[in-house]
């Protein structure tokens, strides 16, 4: 039996529009309905067919749903949840895909009281936006972290969690402070660190003459990928993980004056070791399923492909 009916969708960027996408391939007699703040984004959702109904109003999206997932910016998801919380059905369950959970958890449950609230962040993702750049295989094989409050039901986190196993996703439960932490330094620093180099690589843009684009397979472009993320979305996630990017950025700085140390002092030992310790982790992210083991992430190096 399918663990929903009737899912409304907030929010149909990336994230809202490849839940959509996934619905319909893998629950194809589930009612979908969908609202987005932008008519434009409205719109584009209607042209692509990407839910049965798109409403004009957030709680009209909501009236009939037995469930509701919020795919809006982790800063807006408390304020969409008071929105609409007045037209939620009953027995409805609420979940959310922020890519941070305790302020959302604290911002959901102030926005609707009483409500059965589910958090979920679907651990996938690509650094572009927008309800065209979604996909139904998005999150095929990448785990969905779940993060009900202690007293949450059984039966709501049960529900929710094969909802997202239906969408390909492997579902793991932890606690919304737990989840802070871990993707504090799986997501939230790599992504600060990539914002941060690419921003000191453009302020050189003079001293360089352009070198730093036509150079940039160097190891450059990598980071360029991630600093092309979504400006809304990683402004709200550092606004809101604070307390643990802010733990993770000071061990972060001291590992980085060792290695500045070690170079200064010509260290060759230490940095050897390093390196190869950090070779292994990208063995075993291979050895997950979690990356393309392709040389050079799978890149075509054909000039014709
Ligand atoms: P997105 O492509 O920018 O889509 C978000 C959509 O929500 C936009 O169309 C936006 O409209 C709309 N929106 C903003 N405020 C709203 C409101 N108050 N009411 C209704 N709609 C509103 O962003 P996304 O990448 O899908 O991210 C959505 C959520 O997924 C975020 O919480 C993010 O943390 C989480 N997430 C993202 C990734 C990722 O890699 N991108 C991965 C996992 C989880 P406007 O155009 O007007 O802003």
């Amino acid at each position: 039996m399918l663990p929903f009916a009737r899912v409304a969708i907030v929010g149909l960027g990336l994230i809202g529009s490849s839940v959509a996408r996934a619905v319909r391939h893998a629950m194809p007699t589930v009612r979908l309905s969908g609202y987005d703040a932008d008519p434009a984004v409205r719109d584009t959702a209607i042209r692509l067919g990407l839910v049965d109904d798109v409403a004009d109003q957030a709680g009209a999206a909501v009236t009939d749903a037995d469930l509701v997932v919020l795919c809006v910016p982790v800063g807006a998801i408390g304020a969409v949840a008071g929105e609409l919380a007045a037209d939620l059905p009953p027995d409805v369950i609420v979940t959310d895909v922020g890519s941070c959970k305790t302020e959302v958890a604290r911002a959901l449950a102030e926005a609707i009281p009483g409500v059965a609230v589910v958090p979920a962040h679907p651990v996938a993702g690509t650094e572009r936006s927008g309800p065209e750049a979604g996909f139904a295989t998005l999150f095929a094989g990448r785990w969905c972290i779940l993060t009900p409050a202690a007293d949450a039901d059984p039966l709501a986190v049960a529900r929710v969690g094969e909802f997202w196993r239906r969408l390909g996703a492997d579902v793991e439960v932890m606690t919304p402070e737990h989840h802070d932490r871990v993707l504090a330094v799986t997501s939230h620093l790599p992504h600060l660190i990539a914002y941060s180099i690419v921003g000191t690589a453009s302020d050189l843009e003079a001293v360089t003459e352009s070198e730093v684009i036509k150079y940039s397979a160097g190891g450059f472009r990598d980071f360029t990928r991630i600093a092309a993320s979504d400006p809304t979305m990683w402004r709200d996630v550092f606004l809101s993980n604070r307390e643990a990017v802010l733990e993770m950025l000071g061990r972060f700085s001291e590992d980085l004056a060792q290695l500045q140390r070690a170079i200064r002092w010509g260290d060759g030992d230490a940095l050897f070791d390093l390196f190869t310790r950090t070779r292994a982790i990208r063995r075993s992210i291979v050895e997950q399923g979690q990356d393309d083991a392709r040389e050079d992430f799978g890149r075509s190096h054909d000039p014709a492909g």
